[in-house]
């Protein structure tokens, strides 16, 4: 992937668009972490990233209590939010070198982990008012 790519979207569409791209140049095995305020426009990628995946981008919601959900694609998707993951959680203990196995694995509210992570391409978020938000695609030793 080289550098990083800065793409400013104006839509929730152009978000999800760009989560469809990268998903369709993603290895299984890969994780994204997305960071990213409430609101931010990280769930929007995923479903984006899931359509690139051939799975149903209509399955992905915000989780509220699920940790972690599991779409069947091409290649299956793995959607982990660490929103409500409490303190006392080992993030070790959520098995995620597991999950990546044959799976894409996409974390959003990836700050939680700690660093640095494993094979992977960061996704920031960053709310610039509006409907405008500009995205820093950063792939990490890929
Ligand atoms: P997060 O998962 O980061 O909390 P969501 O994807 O659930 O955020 O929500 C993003 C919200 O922002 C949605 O209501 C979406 O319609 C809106 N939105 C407005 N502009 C954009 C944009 N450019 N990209 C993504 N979402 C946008
Ligand atoms: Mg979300």
């Amino acid at each position: 992937m080289g550098r990083p790519e800065i793409v400013i979207t104006q839509s929730e569409d152009e978000t999800f668009a760009l989560g469809k791209r990268l998903a369709e140049r993603l290895q299984p095995g890969t994780f994204v972490l997305l960071h990213g305020d409430l609101g931010a426009g990280k769930t929007a990628f995923v479903r984006g990233m899931a359509a690139g995946l051939g799975a149903d981008p209509g399955e992905v919601s915000s989780p509220t209590f699920v940790l972690v959900q599991h779409y069947k694609g091409r290649v299956p998707l793995t959607h982990v939010d660490l929103y409500r993951l409490d303190s006392g959680t080992a993030v070790d203990d959520l098995g995620l070198e597991e999950m990546a196995s044959g799976a894409v694995v996409a974390i959003e509210w990836a700050e939680r982990l700690p660093q640095p992570f494993e094979e992977s391409v960061t996704v920031k978020i960053e709310d610039l008012g509006g409907d405008t938000r500009r995205i820093v695609l950063d792939a990490n030793s890929l």
